[in-house]
Order: C-alpha cells, then sequence, then structure tokens
C-alpha cells in the first residue's frame, strides 16, 4: 500500500510538524509529537459533494426510534458476561487492560472457545505469541478451542482483510486482537506501539466493528502508572475499558469495568486463575474475606459498592517500631494521601500516635478501594494494630471519615449489611445517622458518631 501522507500533531496543542520533535515549539510540551494519516482529497462523489457543502442527512422524530435491544451474546462465563453489562454487545469494540502475564489472552481465548461454540465464528489475532505458543495455551483450557481461527499477524491492513473475509465457520463475528502494541499500520511510519500507530488503529479497528457489526476485542499492556500503554484516548475510543486488577502473583484476578457504553462502570469480575484457564468466582466476599475464626490485632471488614453488588473485603494495618530516619508509609490498595489523612485524623481526633511507627496498611486480596467509606475501617485497623488488641472478628466497619473525627453516612447501607450477615457477620459500626430502620438477621447496629466513639467501643480509649 502507498504511504498516505503524514504529519507529526502535538497531543497538547494540535500543532503540526512535517517532522518529529522531542518538544513542541507552539506550547513547549515535551514527548507530545504523535503521527497522524492526513485525510486524503476525497474521491468519490458522495464524499466529494459532502466536502463542498454537505448533502443532507436523513432524521427521525425520536419516538420512532426503537428500543430494540440487539441480543447479547452470553459466553457463559458469569462474571464475564455481568461485568460487560449482561453479555457482549454485537458490534462493539471493547479494550482489555492488564499488566503482562495477568491472563488476558487465556481469558480472550476462553472467550474466543465459547463463542466459537456457541455458533459466533471468531478470529484471534496474535502478533505476540507463535501459532504453537497459542496453541499450548489452548490446550491446557478446559474450553475446546480448536474451531477458533488464528492468524499470527501484525500488519492492521491484512487483519482487517482477513477479517472481512468468511472463515470455516462462517463471516467473522467476533475478532480479538492480542495485542493493540503489536499492531502497525502502513500509513504511519512510526514504530508499533507509539502513540500515532496504536490511536490510528483503535480507531479503524473500531470504524470496522461499526460498518460491519463485529465484536472486537482488544488487548491492551499497561504501563507501570498503571494506564493502558499509548494515549489516552485509546480509551475514549473504544466502547467499554476492562481492567485486570490484582497481583499477578496471587491466584484470583478481579476485572473491573472502567468505562462501559452498554452497562454501569465499576461492575467487577473476580476469578480465579487455575490450570485450565480463568474460573468465575460467585461468592467475590468469601475470597476476599478468608477464614475470620483466628483474627490478630491490626485487621477490619468494611463492605464496599462495587458497581451494583457489595463486595467485602479485609484491611490489615501494621504499625511497628521504625529503625531510624523518616518513618515509612505503605498503602497498598489505598490511595497513600488517604492514609495520611486518616494517619493525622487519628493522631488528633482519636489519641493515637503513630509518629514514630512505621505504619503498613493493605486490602487483602489486591483489591483497590477507592471509596472513602472504608475510612472507618482503616482507622480502626490502625488504632487495633498500634495498641496490639484485635478488633471483634465478626464486626464491620462502614464510615467515611471528617477531618474533625465526625464519621459519616454512607450510601446503600442496607444492601452492605445483608451481603455482611450474608457471610456470617453478627455486628456493623456506622454512623448513627445511617441504621437503618431494620437490621438483617440478628446483626447488631452500633451507631457512632464519632471516631472516638468507635475507638472506646473496640480498643479501649487512649494507647498512647
Ligand atoms: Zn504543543
Amino acid at each position: 500500500m502507498a504511504k498516505a501522507k503524514t504529519v507529526y500533531a502535538c497531543t497538547e496543542c494540535g500543532a503540526q510538524y512535517p517532522k518529529w520533535a522531542g518538544k513542541c515549539e507552539a506550547c513547549g510540551a515535551w514527548n507530545t509529537l504523535a503521527e497522524e494519516v492526513v485525510a486524503a482529497a476525497p474521491t468519490s462523489k458522495r464524499t466529494a459533494a459532502r466536502a463542498a457543502g454537505g448533502i443532507a442527512g436523513t432524521t427521525v422524530s425520536l419516538g420512532r426510534v426503537t428500543t430494540a435491544d440487539t441480543p447479547r451474546w452470553h459466553t457463559g462465563l458469569d462474571e464475564f458476561d455481568f461485568v460487560l453489562g449482561g453479555g457482549i454487545v454485537p458490534g462493539s469494540m471493547v479494550l482489555v487492560g492488564g499488566e503482562p502475564g495477568i491472563g488476558k489472552s487465556t481469558l480472550l481465548l476462553q472467550v474466543a472457545a465459547r463463542l466459537e461454540a456457541a455458533g459466533q465464528p471468531t478470529l484471534y489475532v496474535s502478533g505476540e505469541e507463535s501459532a504453537l505458543q497459542v496453541r499450548l495455551r489452548a490446550d491446557r483450557l478446559a474450553e475446546d478451542a480448536s474451531a477458533v481461527s488464528l492468524l499470527t499477524e501484525t500488519s492492521l491492513e491484512t487483519i482487517l482483510a482477513t477479517a472481512a473475509q468468511p472463515m470455516a465457520g462462517g463471516q467473522v463475528k467476533c475478532l480479538i486482537v492480542d495485542s493493540i502494541q503489536t499492531v502497525h499500520t502502513e500509513l504511519l511510519e512510526g514504530a508499533p506501539g507509539n502513540v500515532g500507530q496504536v490511536r490510528e488503529c483503535a480507531a479503524r479497528l473500531m470504524r470496522f466493528a461499526k460498518d460491519t457489526s463485529t465484536t472486537v476485542f482488544v488487548i491492551g499492556h499497561v504501563t507501570k502508572g498503571g494506564g493502558i500503554a499509548g494515549p489516552k484516548t485509546l480509551e475514549h475510543i473504544v466502547d467499554t475499558v476492562l481492567y485486570f486488577e490484582g497481583d499477578g502473583t496471587l491466584d484470583h484476578r478481579v476485572l473491573r469495568a472502567t468505562k462501559n457504553r452498554f452497562g454501569s462502570v465499576d461492575e467487577i469480575g473476580v476469578f480465579r486463575m487455575v490450570g485450565t484457564g480463568l474460573i468465575p468466582v460467585e461468592n467475590p466476599s468469601a475470597l476476599f474475606l478468608g477464614d475470620r475464626s483466628a483474627v490478630a490485632s491490626g485487621s477490619a471488614v468494611c463492605a464496599l459498592m462495587e458497581g451494583t453488588r457489595p463486595v467485602l473485603v479485609e484491611v490489615q494495618a501494621l504499625a511497628a517500631k521504625a529503625g531510624f530516619g523518616t518513618p515509612q508509609r505503605v498503602a497498598n490498595g489505598i490511595d497513600s494521601r488517604r492514609l495520611a489523612l486518616l494517619l493525622a485524623v487519628l493522631d488528633k481526633r482519636g489519641g493515637f500516635s503513630c509518629a514514630q511507627l512505621d505504619v503498613f496498611c493493605n486490602i487483602v486480596g489486591g483489591m483497590r478501594v477507592q471509596e472513602p467509606s472504608v475510612d472507618l475501617a482503616i482507622v480502626a485497623a490502625l488504632a487495633s494494630s498500634v495498641v496490639d488488641k484485635p478488633l471483634p472478628a465478626q464486626a464491620i466497619f462502614l464510615g467515611e471519615l471528617g477531618l474533625g473525627g465526625e464519621v459519616r453516612p454512607v450510601s446503600q447501607v442496607e444492601r452492605r449489611l445483608a451481603e455482611a450477615a450474608k457471610l456470617g457477620m453478627t455486628k456493623a459500626f456506622l454512623s448513627d445517622r445511617a441504621i437503618p430502620r431494620r437490621a438483617p438477621g440478628d446483626m447488631q447496629l452500633v451507631g457512632v458518631r464519632t471516631l472516638t466513639d468507635v475507638l472506646q467501643r473496640t480498643v479501649g480509649k487512649d494507647a498512647s
């Protein structure tokens, strides 16, 4: 294919240059120039007419727009279907991101096998692994992937041309690209994986998905910073973004929808990684909570709302005598600035000083928590560790903490409490303004107003 005309455009200010440069002269930003295709002169009559002044489109009155829901495809991997908002939407484009080795290829190969078995011809494009490597991976799966069509290719033009052709099972209904960083278009000179290439390839795959009603799954690797390598615009282009969270060394994986045009965001699906692939976990709370029969100090439980469903997580804190120098603050699964703030509140309003202590705080199971409802559990765990006195094992802590040490109510209390009761929790500490009229089961609800209230009832008042 002939090289299209390209320019280098600054992703910050849009200034264009004929050649790549390290710095944008217009706005002064560094490393912001990305290669872009310059649209060719319109050739067909229709595009020429549009360019000349436009041709009228067809309108429809809103009332006549049919709401006929296109039926979704179900893979039978329940957690996967759930995260997508109830199955795969035909013609949508889904980006699956995560660190290398976390299970993205395995999951999508399972999806490919299941779709193929359900009569949706699927093309799996591997730009990273040889056909034999993919075959060996497929052999380990519980699913039978032998009917899935495989293409080892990195040229976008070849991939699109292949996907447009009928496969053995019929017209391709689902295209899986592993990974977007290895694919390149011949229109651009840049190496695969650079900003211009990733953006252009993603945009063309998206167009292909919409034009042909083919569902496109794209795997994207995540950088150290946690974002998908390539431009942020990649996430804007696609319909749905799913992120694999969690520690590669643990045997479970959390798949989170951070964007979804066809469902609610922040839904999570939990899987267990076993020899035969990823297996949906039916009861995530039980997995994250583990055995609560013998609980050490520094452990507290909170019920989070992950999307539309409640999940119980354990917060662990350890406050230990610091060596010399500045005491360490290590936060896993929560924002370190949030931890610093909570330590200050605990010191000033609760009377538990950690100034001379190393503090480690961890959400068990590799979950990442953004909700402030976990505040109360964190400070309770910290205080418990400082005095080395365990908190009540079957209690949950629900509440956001204000700077004045006041405990604020959290949303959807009933659902959180119901989940906690289901998992054998018998006591809940929460804002006295948020106590529901009826407690689930025989759960004891303890209304509290301030941090001091909670600490008095759990680890004793003053320990410093
Ligand atoms: Zn610029």
